[in-house]
């Protein structure tokens, strides 16, 4: 093992088909999109996670802006999206001209507080957006039930958490509409690609016009109608077949790659949680009723200095560590948006104070060893 060579915080590999289907498409001449892997990875997340609709699309980003077309977003509505989330959460529909509204997260898994929800709905609130952080599950039955009572729709932003469960149910499947990413940094990748989940299949025949730039391409296709045709708004969400293939190939192997997580996962927690608590280093807190997906691991360095002077001397050992999101309510844009009247404290002390172990499926139980001596040799 080279001591020197440096690690990086994540890097994609190729764990199963993908060059042997990216081959095919080719060959059989179908790259362009929802042809035969394509199709095979709507069939494959319908069935494992049991959702009346999956469709891939370009990101996840693009998931979201399809959320809030399909929503019918309207300038004045109010979204409320947790304040420690990636910047898609908020864009998308601020895209459509909608309020965002920036909710704190709880101080232990790091998700929407679901109990500061009810105090920011106003009449104008029309969607909430959960972020299932690190893929541990939201309190998806007090905010199912908190949306219900206002008439609000959910739509899960399961970047993270594709194959999480939080009580026993697939994550992605409490929503209307939930967003799956596969961008190189998440569990399953295609490079950069995303998936709407489609809960509430009053909206199945909508997100095909609005992923197929407007037209019911869709139906013309399935022989439903003679011609297609401009029919509503949209845009160009579909994937080419050439990245569903090399996305099919991963989620053959989703069993695989999870158990690797897994594996990686733990081993992290069982040789620094100990080491990390004594040191009054937080870890990460996964309740009981969550099962997780294994995306990330992460420690809570007691200040941002600490926190910086960490990831300085992983670095002189040529080993990777990175903080998260910077909170969006403390964005420019959100300053432009009057969202720094927000009352985030939780989110604005973790985003100082966290930072993300190096965590990729291809990690090799050396390198981790590598990491986490290397981690445990930190003085504070
Ligand atoms: C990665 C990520 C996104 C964006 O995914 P893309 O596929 O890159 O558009 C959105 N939300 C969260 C929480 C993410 O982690």
């Amino acid at each position: 093992m080279d001591q020197n060579c440096s690690i990086p915080f994540n890097r994609s590999s190729l764990l199963g088909r993908e060059l042997e289907y990216i081959f095919k498409t080719m060959t059989i001449g179908q790259i362009a999109g929802d042809q035969t892997y394509s199709k095979r990875c709507h069939a494959f997340l319908e069935q494992v996670l049991g959702v009346p609709k999956a469709m891939v699309t370009t990101s996840c980003t693009h998931a979201l802006e399809m959320s809030a077309l399909l929503l019918n977003i309207q300038p004045g509505d109010e979204v409320i999206v947790p304040a420690f989330t990636f910047v898609s959460t908020a864009n998308a529909f601020a895209l459509r001209g909608a309020k965002i509204i920036f909710a704190d997260i709880r101080p232990d898994t790091l998700n929407l507080d679901e109990q500061k929800l009810a105090d920011l709905i106003t009449s104008k609130t029309k969607v909430v957006v959960p972020v299932h952080y690190a893929g541990v599950g939201c309190e998806m039955d007090v905010i199912g039930e908190i949306a219900a009572r206002h008439g609000l729709s959910v739509v899960e932003d399961n970047a993270h958490g594709l194959f999480g469960k939080f009580r026993g149910r697939w994550l992605g499947t409490f929503g209307c509409l939930a967003t799956q990413s596969f961008h190189e940094t998440k569990n399953i990748t295609c490079g950069e690609g995303g998936a709407l989940l489609i809960n509430d299949a009053r909206l199945v025949e909508r997100a095909e016009i609005i992923r197929e730039k407007g037209t019911n391409r869709s139906r013309y296709f399935r022989g439903q109608v003679d011609k297609y045709s401009w029919v509503d708004i949209g845009s160009s969400y579909v994937m080419s077949d050439v990245l569903a293939a090399f996305l099919y190939a991963q989620l053959e192997a989703w069993e695989t790659i999870q158990l690797k997580r897994q594996r990686i996962w733990n081993h992290y927690d069982n040789q620094l949680c100990h080491w990390a608590r004594e040191r009054g280093i937080g870890c990460p807190v996964v309740p009981a009723h969550c099962e997780q997906s294994h995306h990330m691991y992460y420690l809570l360095l007691p200040s941002l200095e600490q926190r910086q002077a960490f990831i300085a001397f992983l670095k002189a050992r040529n080993i990777l560590s990175v903080f998260h999101y910077v909170p969006l309510h403390l964005s420019p844009m959100a300053e432009r948006m009057g969202g720094r009247q927000a009352d985030c404290p939780v989110a604005e002390d973790r985003s100082d104070r966290l930072v993300r172990l190096p965590f990729y499926n291809s990690l090799s139980p050396d390198d981790q060893d590598r990491v986490i001596q290397a981690v445990r040799e930190f003085e504070m």
